[in-house]
């Protein structure tokens, strides 16, 4: 017999996990091999069922959960391809960023434009976002607690996403994903691992825009990735 305590908690947790699948864009159950497969699984180890973009985006909804909210127009939560190999990720949004909700629009997105056509690609086949979804006022470095706030849903778009590449751009985005205090200059280079994806940390082109003389080193990691990019194609 089953006390009512339990049946209560049990109960809780299956519409919980209803919840977090509808939000995940699932809209019922298939009862083939695989998914109930899958379901066994459910609970033990690493989550089977990946979500999707959009279903990060509903859950991020209108997000209050930060002092960000407050100033900003919109949030920028990312942009390109949902399948991508390859996904830049920088600080935050700029003005312009916050303006169009758009990832990478202002001066220093059009320099990293021109660097995603220099590696012969282009914006619709990588994908692009930041560290934080939301601009900070003045363009201020993004507080400790922000960026703890944010980082999750990061992390969830990364494993949506499941690239290959991560270019990780400038400081903040470089020390956030590695969970280091190393000085970018000290990261780049050279591949880290995040998650078992190749993460490359490089100068952020805001960076580039008030020291050019920098760009010849972010065109060496460039050609870094390119190989390997190339290399796994
Ligand atoms: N700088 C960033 O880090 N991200 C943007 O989206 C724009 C500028």
């Amino acid at each position: 017999m089953i006390d009512k305590h339990t049946f209560n908690g049990t109960l809780e947790e299956i519409q919980r996990s209803l919840r977090g699948l509808a939000v995940g864009g699932y809209r019922g159950f298939e009862c083939t091999p695989q998914s109930l497969e899958k379901i066994e699984r459910w609970g033990q180890g690493r989550p089977t069922i990946a979500e999707t973009l959009e279903g990060i985006r509903a859950d991020l909804g209108d997000c209050q959960r930060c002092r960000l909210a407050g100033g900003r127009r919109q949030i920028v939560f990312g942009d390109g391809h949902p399948g991508a190999k390859l996904v830049f990720v920088g600080e935050g949004p700029g003005f312009e960023e916050d303006q169009q909700g758009v990832p990478f629009v202002g001066p220093a997105g059009q320099l990293l434009t021109r660097i995603i056509e220099a590696i012969k690609l282009d914006r619709s086949q990588v994908y692009i976002c930041n560290v934080i979804k939301c601009r900070p006022p003045g363009n201020r470095n993004p507080e400790p607690d922000e960026i703890q706030t944010c980082f999750p849903f990061l992390e969830r778009q990364l494993a949506a996403i499941q690239p290959d590449f991560i270019v990780a751009l400038g400081t903040f985005a470089a020390q956030t994903l590695l969970g280091t205090d190393t000085p970018i200059s000290r990261l780049r280079r050279r591949f880290h691992d995040y998650n078992g994806i190749k993460l490359l940390p490089t100068y952020h082109p805001a960076y580039l825009l008030r020291n050019p003389a920098k760009k010849r080193d972010v065109w060496e990691d460039m050609k870094m990735l390119m190989k390997e990019y190339r290399y796994e194609d």
